[in-house]
């Protein structure tokens, strides 16, 4: 039912933001209030029992789902950012692109040593920047709960990636 109604409402933008590339467009599920609640309710049923400490969302779109949930937990939300996005101290991943690197940061002070985190973006497509968000979580002391997405794109096999750091995957449209 969800997955029906997420499918429904994505939209496919052909050459964006290359040519060649299709990118599935999330911004139609923002404009029905009604989608947006079943999402949050739908994340909220599936992850209420696992112990979830602080829900860490990737920016910018894991921002959009992953406040909610962490509010609907009553839990902490952790951005994590691109490099040089947050003003206080950081700790840093590079992690390696297609064509180049990346880097993305958390704040030094955004959870505590053993908390239990979710990783939350809207969008599981290779699954490079949440195993690179894992990672990071680890070095800073964290335990990786888990993942949640509303959408994967499942013919490129992120699941394999991310399934040896924690099989505790959620996706709700796959
Ligand atoms: P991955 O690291 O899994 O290859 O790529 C996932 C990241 O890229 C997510 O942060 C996601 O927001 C973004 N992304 C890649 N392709 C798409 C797409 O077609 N649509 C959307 N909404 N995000 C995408």
């Amino acid at each position: 039912m969800i997955e029906q109604q997420i499918k429904a409402a994505i939209r496919d933008i052909p050459d964006f933001p290359k040519p060649g590339i299709i990118f599935k467009d999330i911004t139609p599920i923002l404009k029905d209030p009604v989608l947006c609640e079943n999402i949050n309710s739908a994340f909220t049923e599936k992850v209420k029992d696992m112990g979830i400490d602080a829900v860490a969302g990737v920016e910018s779109r894991g921002f959009l789902f992953g406040l909610s949930l962490a509010t609907k937990l009553g839990v902490p939300f952790i951005p994590v950012r691109k490099a040089g996005k947050l003003p206080y101290s950081v700790n840093q991943k590079v992690y390696e692109l297609e064509y180049g690197t990346a880097t993305i940061e958390i704040h030094t002070d955004a959870f505590q040593k053993g908390d239990r985190i979710l990783i939350h973006d809207d969008l599981l497509a290779t699954g490079g920047t949440v195993t690179a968000t894992s990672e990071l979580i680890k070095e800073m002391g964290g335990e990786v709960a888990g993942f949640s997405f509303v959408v994967g794109l499942s013919f490129l096999k992120g699941r394999e990636k991310i399934e040896p750091i924690s099989d505790d995957i959620i996706i709700l449209a796959d």
